[in-house]
């Protein structure tokens, strides 16, 4: 298995290659072609199985097939537990983006939000965030997220342990219903399992 056979545009491939990547994972052979037929995906996932680029790289193809939009709305958001994690998706978006018309940025707690507010202002296609500032910007009004088409929710079993189940559902209850959602989680709790079918539409289960 290649990442050309995976369906991936040159640009993407170019951005894979300068990684070097040579081989797609387990997860990323599972997830990515799923993710570009647009379903819904629920991925049992581990860090360090190459699930960030099993989601970004599919999510960026998606994205770049339709064509920008002039005052930029935010399309996708990935939800994260923390800012590390936030921080490391973020890098990983930038590098893969590196030869697309694509804007991204970050946001998290605990640090000043004029920045996040001035790089807002100028229009991203992704927003990688943690759910606490995500909803204090967005009450601010400085974020608008109606006009998502992906939610992705990364380590979802650690943001509901680190009890962000109610931010979660608030930020769904402000997505569009359709939309194409992809959840990532390292276990499967009884409390995931009831998030997961409150959020996804006829998921596609994938396992790393
Ligand atoms: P993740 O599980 O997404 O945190 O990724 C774990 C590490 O594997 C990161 O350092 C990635 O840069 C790296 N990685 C992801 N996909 C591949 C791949 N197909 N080949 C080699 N390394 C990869």
């Amino acid at each position: 298995m290649s990442f050309q056979s995976l369906g991936l545009s040159e640009a993407l491939l170019k951005a894979i290659s300068k990684k070097g990547y040579t081989t797609p994972s387990p997860i990323q052979e599972k997830a990515i072609p799923v993710i570009l037929e647009g379903k819904d995906v629920l991925a049992s996932a581990q860090t360090g199985t190459g699930k960030t680029a099993g989601f970004t790289l599919p999510m960026l193809q998606l994205l770049t097939e339709t064509e920008a939009r002039r005052r930029r709305p935010i399309r996708a958001l990935v939800l994260t537990p923390t800012r590390e994690l936030a921080a490391q998706i973020y890098d990983n978006v930038k590098a893969y983006s590196e030869f697309l018309d694509i804007r991204s940025t970050v946001i998290f707690g605990g640090v000043n939000q004029k920045p996040q507010v001035r790089t807002l202002r100028q229009g991203v296609d992704i927003l990688i965030a943690t759910p606490g500032r995500l909803l204090d910007l967005q009450n601010q009004g400085e974020i608008s997220l109606s006009k998502i088409e992906f939610l992705v929710l990364d380590e979802a079993d650690r943001m509901l342990d680190m009890g962000f189940v109610r931010d979660i559902k608030k930020v769904i209850s402000l997505v569009p219903r359709k939309r194409q959602t992809l959840l990532f989680s390292a276990t499967f709790s009884k409390s995931i399992k009831e998030l997961a079918s409150s959020m996804l539409h006829k998921p596609v289960l994938v396992e790393a």
